[in-house]
């Protein structure tokens, strides 16, 4: 078995995770192999980051986790901008977590629990309210720009169905090791383990014109898509949300061993939650989006990021906490499958490594390029083709 060693510094990180909530942290630590930090932080920071980190191994790669202070896009800028200023050599960043999902994809439904992967981050809201109607400044890929190369190559290969089985399946194993470990610490801590699968029966999907609202009159919720605070945070069943309404879905068999579906597209970011069956459909229909989160946009912006996230609700009135930590569960879980594919080479230290890796069709070991603005720094040369994938 491979022997890892701690590594001395921070240039050693080549892979980032960034969180907007402590409980998908904690998803992701489940499955950390090792910790490089329990006697203390090792690494350090820069001066002027005021990140806390945590640091440990995720299969091959030493990877450094950040949790957001706060939930939303500016707060994802500021806190990305100083984990690239503290961990200048990282080459791929995940940012895990759940998210709001579109409940069918290319003719396909979609279920709690499933994860999406970003193509591209569209921030959605980045542009003028007009009366009557919204307009986004720019289109999607030209507001936020292109996934880099490497990602994109990535994402080519995910998007085969061969890779895409390959990740699945090993997510799958993944998230039984998650859910063991932490029925493990739940057992000896006595509370209850948090990951579990809720149930397909608890899956309910409300078609995207009826509302969740009081059904006595309140003074706010009405059946024009507006729900008051109180109706928001009581559940569907407390609600009398009505069964009729629900959509008509081929419920696969739940034999209790849920496994991830992954679904590929473009991701809508935005500061704030989406919470109408309606407007939902409207902007995936617009902007073709697959599922709706809230720090993507902003972290784009400092670092090329794949977004995973698990799809917690449907992006609708009806959206409650029930399946938040199960779906923060299956993200961490397809993460790691992803980064088990996925090779990084030291072009610097390593130059013949990057030349055999660089024959994967990316133009051969020999072309470097620089990546400036949008990415890693200006001074960041990567090889071509030094990121690659395992398809074996
Ligand atoms: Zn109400
Ligand atoms: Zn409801």
């Amino acid at each position: 078995m491979a022997q890892f060693t701690q590594p001395i510094s921070r240039d050693e990180f080549h892979v980032g995770i960034v969180c907007a909530l402590p409980s998908e942290a904690d998803a992701v630590m489940l499955l950390f192999d090792q910790f490089w930090d329990e006697d203390g932080d090792p690494f350090g920071r820069s001066s002027g980051d005021n990140n806390s980190y945590t640091t440990g191994r995720l299969g091959k790669y030493n990877v450094v986790l950040l949790t957001l202070p706060d939930m939303g896009t500016n707060s994802a800028a500021s806190a990305t901008a100083n984990l690239r200023s503290s961990y200048g050599s990282l080459r791929l960043v995940f940012l895990v977590g759940i998210c709001g999902g579109v409940p069918k994809i290319a003719g396909d439904d979609v279920f709690l629990g499933d994860v999406v992967v970003s193509k591209a981050i569209v921030q959605y809201d980045f542009g003028r309210q007009f009366p009557g109607h919204y307009e986004v400044k720019d289109t999607l890929e030209d507001s936020l720009g292109r996934a880099n190369k490497e990602i994109r190559g990535m994402l080519a290969a995910l998007q085969t169905e061969r890779m895409r089985e390959m990740v699945q399946n090993k997510s799958a194993v993944y998230l039984k090791q998650l859910q063991s470990a932490d029925a493990k610490a739940a057992a000896k801590k006595r509370r209850r383990s948090k990951y579990r699968y809720p149930g397909i029966t608890e899956d309910k999907l409300y078609l995207p014109r009826y509302v969740h609202r009081h059904l006595k009159q309140c003074g706010i919720c009405s059946e024009f898509d507006s729900t008051c605070d109180l109706a928001a945070k009581t559940s569907c069943t407390d609600l009398g949300c009505d069964d009729n309404m629900l959509v008509q879905r081929d419920i696969f068999e739940d034999d209790g061993d849920f496994s991830p579906n992954i679904f590929i597209g473009r991701i809508g970011s935005s500061n704030t939650v989406m919470k109408s069956g309606k407007i939902r459909d409207y902007n995936a229909t617009k902007f073709d989006l697959i599922a709706f989160e809230m720090e993507g946009a902003g972290a784009w912006d400092e670092v090329p990021c794949l977004v995973v996230k698990g799809v917690c609700d449907y992006a609708d009135s009806h959206k409650n906490n029930l399946w938040q930590n199960f779906a923060a569960a299956t993200a961490a879980s397809v993460m790691k499958a992803i980064l088990d594919r996925y090779i990084v080479t030291d072009a610097v230290q390593r130059p013949a490594a990057a030349q055999v890796n660089g024959g994967n069709g990316q133009g051969g070991g020999n072309s470097t390029r620089s990546i400036s603005g949008n990415t890693f720094g200006d001074n960041v040369r990567i090889v071509q083709g030094d990121m690659t994938w395992n398809g074996n």
